[in-house]
């Protein structure tokens, strides 16, 4: 027999010392998100730092306060740094104290949500809910909390394949397909749709690539012939994918427009709206999201403009039937039972890939309960309104230059002097956006438009303050203009 006394849990021996580590982490956590103007932004991690990263696997037990020490030595330190207000590089939201602290209650729970009867599923439920009514979306729709907008745009084109491609490809294979399917989408559209597109064995050449107006919007005209010639050579088209907000400039494609198109040659319209589908929120925005309620299937993310902690994403789609029918193979060991904590049904699980899922609809719960849906709209508005401002900053220097018209609350920006050609500019602007980040300034991020190299500033943050964008503006002239050849700088 196994003597009790020699078995062991991964539980603390010493709860007392265990819960006086969990209080000082919960101290140490809150001053460092108070703290995030001065301490929170990114900085080179030197080799050295690095290096003490590089051990070997732990044997035997170091204990949880060794731990903790080297996460405040060797992790906190170095973070991307996106918790500080003047980081708008790519589109990476900011977090909150509560959504930390609910990442806490989730984990305490360790609630596995791939279905089930227990509550938090019913939090899911009910966060989806609010989530179609945020973005107006019909209350009878689906959706599914996934870990980002990738996830959701491979969950939305895979159902969009399978509605549209006219044989049972869930079934048969692609190889069995009577005409090749194809999407359409600009040029503008995010990678992870041209991924989405290869998974599920489209295969990127079928993804048709349109091109854009000078507002980086879709070209309606290109994107008719483009289906027209499709049908006419053999070719099946299946759907059409609008931008609620670019990446590069954060461009709203006509999608009312899209709709209509979709309506009348039966295509599925697929929206990724990663940021965007969030300007729902404030009222002065939501005109120029007309036509987003017409989608069949929505992504987006709460973890970039709604501000929420890692990681939270979402995917609606209109038609819960199609969407429940290309996700929900099971196994017998998942067999159902009408009562018991197998009982709840359809499962979660049956809307998407995972089946182990956490409870991040828990966090997002919480978020909504402390500051109201309204709040979450006018920090957005000011986003919104400080991309304006530093625009209208942007416009009063001869010597910086706007890339693309503001639509939301991406500024696309660049360095110039008409004594240098743009392969000079290119390279100034490039060097001096990596000077801004280097001495602990600011992160925007960089991208190519129309062949020439761009600063972009793209605010998903609610610690932003106007100051902080002429702060930045300041300092990525000064770096720009002292790497411009003496001969050029007058
Ligand atoms: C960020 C982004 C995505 C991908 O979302 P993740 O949450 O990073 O997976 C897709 N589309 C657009 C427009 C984005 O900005």
């Amino acid at each position: 027999m196994i003597n009790q006394n020699e078995e062991e849990s991964l539980d603390p021996q010493d709860w007392k010392s265990m819960r006086a580590l969990g209080h000082r982490m919960v101290d140490d956590m809150l001053s460092y998100l108070e703290n995030a103007r001065t301490g929170g932004g990114w900085r080179p991690m030197p080799e050295a730092a690095k290096a003490r990263l590089r051990t070997a696997l732990p044997k035997t037990a170091e204990g949880a306060e060794r731990a903790y020490n080297d996460f405040l030595e060797t992790v906190l330190p170095y973070p991307l740094g996106n918790i500080h207000p003047r980081f708008w590089g790519w589109v990476i939201g900011t977090g909150t104290p509560l959504g930390a602290l609910s990442e806490m209650l989730i984990g305490t729970m360790n609630s596995n949500v791939p279905g089930g009867e227990h509550s938090a599923v019913y939090v899911e439920r009910q966060v989806l809910d609010w989530c179609k009514e945020m973005v107006g979306f019909p209350s009878n729709a689906s959706g599914l909390l996934v870990t980002g907008c990738s996830i959701a745009n491979l969950i939305g084109l895979t159902v969009a394949r399978n509605v549209k491609a006219g044989f049972d490809v869930a079934q048969e294979g692609l190889s069995n397909a009577p005409r090749k399917p194809t999407f359409y989408g600009s040029v503008e559209m995010h990678s992870s749709l041209k991924k989405a597109v290869e998974t599920i064995g489209i295969g990127r050449e079928s993804l048709r690539l349109i091109p854009v107006d000078s507002k980086f919007e879709i070209e309606l005209s290109a994107l008719k012939s483009a289906i027209a010639s499709d049908k006419a050579n053999g070719f099946r088209p299946c759907g059409i994918i609008g931008n609620a907000g670019t990446v590069n400039t954060g461009a709203i494609d006509p999608l009312d427009k899209l709709a209509d198109l979709c309506e009348e040659e039966n295509l599925w319209f697929h929206i990724d709206g990663a940021f965007g589908a969030l300007a729902m929120l404030s009222p002065q925005l939501r005109p120029l999201l007309k036509g987003m309620e017409r989608a069949d299937s929505l992504a987006f993310d709460l973890h970039k403009w709604m501000y929420m902690n890692y990681a939270a994403g979402c995917i609606l789609i209109r038609d819960g039937n199609s969407h429940h029918r290309s996700f929900s193979t099971s196994g017998t060991y998942l067999a159902r039972s009408p009562r018991g904590v197998a009982g709840d049904q359809p499962w979660l699980s049956e809307y998407g890939l995972d089946l182990s899922r956490n409870a991040k609809g828990i966090k997002i719960w919480m978020s909504l309960k402390e500051h109201g849906v309204d709040k979450y709209g006018r920090i957005i508005q000011q986003n919104v309104d400080q991309a304006q401002y530093l625009g209208s900053l942007v416009k009063a220097r001869n010597e910086l230059e706007l890339m693309a018209p503001i639509a939301l609350n991406v500024v696309c920006l660049r360095f110039v002097n008409s004594a240098l050609s743009d392969a000079e500019l290119n390279v100034i602007n490039a060097e001096a956006l990596s000077d801004v980040q280097e001495a602990g300034i600011a992160v925007p991020s960089g991208t190519v438009l129309n062949g020439k190299y761009t600063i972009r500033v793209a605010i998903t943050n609610h610690r932003s303050r106007r100051d902080d964008f002429d702060v930045f503006l300041a300092k990525f002239v000064e770096f720009a203009q002292a790497r411009v050849p003496v001969a050029s700088a007058a």
